[in-house]
């Protein structure tokens, strides 16, 4: 889980100490944050082994304009079904 204003250079330092990281690699990687990424769907080097920012968000917690929170996140083919019925 990352929080808004987390800069995406040091998300992917704390990753790789793990043996993870973020795959997209912006080339702004060193001032840009994770949400301005996700906000942007940023793609980079390696974009066209691993994709762009889209395909690593599980979910995300919005806060709207109105002040509401929301939550989002993928639905399995089940749960689309459902919801559109
Ligand atoms: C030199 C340079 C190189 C770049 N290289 C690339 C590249 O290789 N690939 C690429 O895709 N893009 C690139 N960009 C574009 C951009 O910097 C990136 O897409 C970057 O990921 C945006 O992140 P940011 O933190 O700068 O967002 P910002 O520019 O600060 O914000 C972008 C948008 O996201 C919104 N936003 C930011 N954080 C949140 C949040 N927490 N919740 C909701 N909304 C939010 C802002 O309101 C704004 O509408 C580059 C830009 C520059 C200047």
């Amino acid at each position: 889980m990352v929080e808004p204003g987390a800069n995406y250079a040091k998300v992917q330092q704390a990753l790789q100490t793990h043996g993870r990281f973020l795959p997209p690699f912006p080339a702004s990687i060193e001032y840009c944050t994770v949400g301005g990424a996700v906000a942007n769907n940023s793609s980079g080097e390696k974009s066209f082994k691993y994709g762009s920012t889209r395909d690593f968000v599980r979910g995300l917690r919005i806060v709207l304009a109105n002040g509401e929170v929301i939550e989002t996140g993928r639905l399995t083919s089940r749960e689309l079904s459902k919801s559109l019925a």
